[in-house]
């Protein structure tokens, strides 16, 4: 099935604030959700909000989170719960001559909508294989499968990529023109996610290289 070019938008997903930053695209919304290895789920339960972070990752149309049968986040969702999940991926500092006027670069994601708990083991395995995909690809591949026990034992819901907005900012600081003259050193500072050097666990036999799927990952986060 092929997915809807846009989300959907209402008014609490309309962008008001600098709303050229933004975009429905789904294309746009895909690339940040894929490239995020957190996302923070924002929920109400008993008049108090929470806004946890957790892991994930999109299959299609969906937002997979997984966790503890026991998990208060998850089984609140489940029970229906409307809620919104974002994803933000930070660019770079943006140093302005005005105190003012500091900012940052970013791509940001904002889902609005109402989980559905998923029960079949079958989507279950392929909700937990993405999570583990989604971190390191082929990685679910060469990992132990989930035991039917391990399944039984994990909660996971499906969170719809139906409405909500993306939202990006790139460049420079935005100066007042009186402001450029000042002497006070200004730009963009680039940020990104850097690895460190892979710690092989004290149980890895002698000899067991990293595998090649680890490396492809370190390249390209390497590469930015
Ligand atoms: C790393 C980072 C730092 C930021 N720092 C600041 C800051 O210091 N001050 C500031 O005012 N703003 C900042 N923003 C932007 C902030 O997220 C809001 O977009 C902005 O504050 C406008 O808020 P609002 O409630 O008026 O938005 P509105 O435009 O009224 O929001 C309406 C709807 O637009 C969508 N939307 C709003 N913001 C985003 C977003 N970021 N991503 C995706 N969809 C969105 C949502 O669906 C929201 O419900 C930052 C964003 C990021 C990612």
């Amino acid at each position: 099935m092929s997915e809807p070019e846009a989300l959907a938008v209402s008014d609490r997903s309309r962008l008001r604030r600098k709303r050229q930053r933004g975009s429905y695209d789904r294309r746009v919304v895909d690339a940040i959700l894929d490239e995020g290895l957190v996302c923070h789920v924002g929920f109400v339960d008993h008049g108090t909000p929470f806004v946890l972070p957790t892991a994930y990752a999109r299959v299609g149309d969906v937002v997979y989170l997984h966790g503890a049968p026991g998990n208060h986040m998850l089984s609140t969702l489940a029970a229906g719960c409307p809620a919104c999940l974002t994803v933000t991926l930070l660019d770079a500092l943006v140093l302005s001559r005005a105190a003012m006027h500091h900012s940052m670069n970013y791509r940001s994601v904002v889902l609005f909508g109402s989980t559905t708990p998923v029960l079949d083991p079958e989507e279950k395995r392929v909700a937990v294989t993405a999570v583990v995909e989604h971190v390191v690809p082929g990685r679910g591949l060469d990992a132990r499968a989930p035991t039917p026990q391990e399944l039984r034992a994990t909660a996971v819901v499906s969170f719809p990529i139906v409405e909500g907005s993306a939202k990006v900012r790139t460049g420079g600081p935005v100066e007042e023109p009186a402001d450029l003259s000042l002497p006070v050193w200004a730009g963009e500072v680039p940020l990104r996610l850097v690895a460190g050097t892979p710690v092989p666990d004290a149980d890895v036999p002698a000899g067991l290289a990293e595998p090649d799927y680890l490396r492809s990952r370190l390249d390209r986060l390497a590469a930015g």
